[in-house]
């Protein structure tokens, strides 16, 4: 099994990569807080969800020498014309929190009918060891709800349908949510990658 270092210190994907790479002992999840030296702060500076993976990964293996991986998640809206995108997490401002955004979300959405409230959640992971720089993508489709419902997840699981449920992300379970997530999805893809460059080491 390999130890991979995550590019984030957040608890709610530290919890899906775990139950994802994990429990299918692929790989020793390691997070920053651990590390001494991991780089504080990172600027998004990309304008693609794949050039902000790889500006973190490329950072992060640079700094600590050890095999990580970095993702990049954006929220794509049909009606705002994939907005809000690659600035999914800043969507209200540099120093929104998770219901501010939402709140501006349901608001530009305010005069959009159900059909129209069409979005998709795209998830970019890159890869980075000594001998490769690798990318694994996750889609989930879905739509974004009039109201604000449930209270499990985070960012815009309130207001986020997938196809095929009636509830949003944060009605559902953690496993159910893994399952058909977009980083459940990308995490998926990358553990198909792991498992045929480190096949030779089991
Ligand atoms: P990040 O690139 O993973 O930090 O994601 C950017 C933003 O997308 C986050 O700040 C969240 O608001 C939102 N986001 C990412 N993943 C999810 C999810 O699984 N559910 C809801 N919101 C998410």
């Amino acid at each position: 099994m390999i130890t991979l270092l995550v590019g984030s210190n957040n608890v709610h994907k530290a919890e899906e990569l775990r139950a994802i790479l994990e429990t299918q002992n692929i790989a020793q999840i390691l997070m920053p807080s651990a590390i001494q030296g991991f780089p504080q702060e990172i600027p998004e500076t990309g304008t693609t969800l794949e050039e902000n993976a790889y500006i973190k990964a490329v950072t992060i293996f640079h700094t600590t020498g050890i095999t990580c991986i970095a993702d990049d998640t954006g929220l794509e809206v049909d009606a705002l014309q994939g907005a809000p995108g690659v600035y999914t997490a800043r969507y209200a401002g540099g120093n929104a929190t998770y219901a501010d955004n939402r709140a501006k979300l349901l608001d530009a959405l305010k005069n959009t009918p159900p059909e129209k409230r069409t979005a998709r959640f795209r998830t970019v992971i890159c890869y980075h060891d000594a001998l490769r720089v690798s990318f694994a993508e996750g889609v989930c489709e879905g739509r974004i709800s009039e109201v604000e419902s449930g209270s499990g997840g985070f960012g815009y699981d309130a207001v986020f349908v997938p196809d095929g449920f009636s509830t949003t992300f944060a009605e559902m379970d953690a496993t159910a949510k893994n399952a058909i997530s977009h980083r459940g999805r990308a995490l998926q893809e990358l553990s198909r990658l792991l498992r045929e460059y480190h096949k030779h080491e089991e």
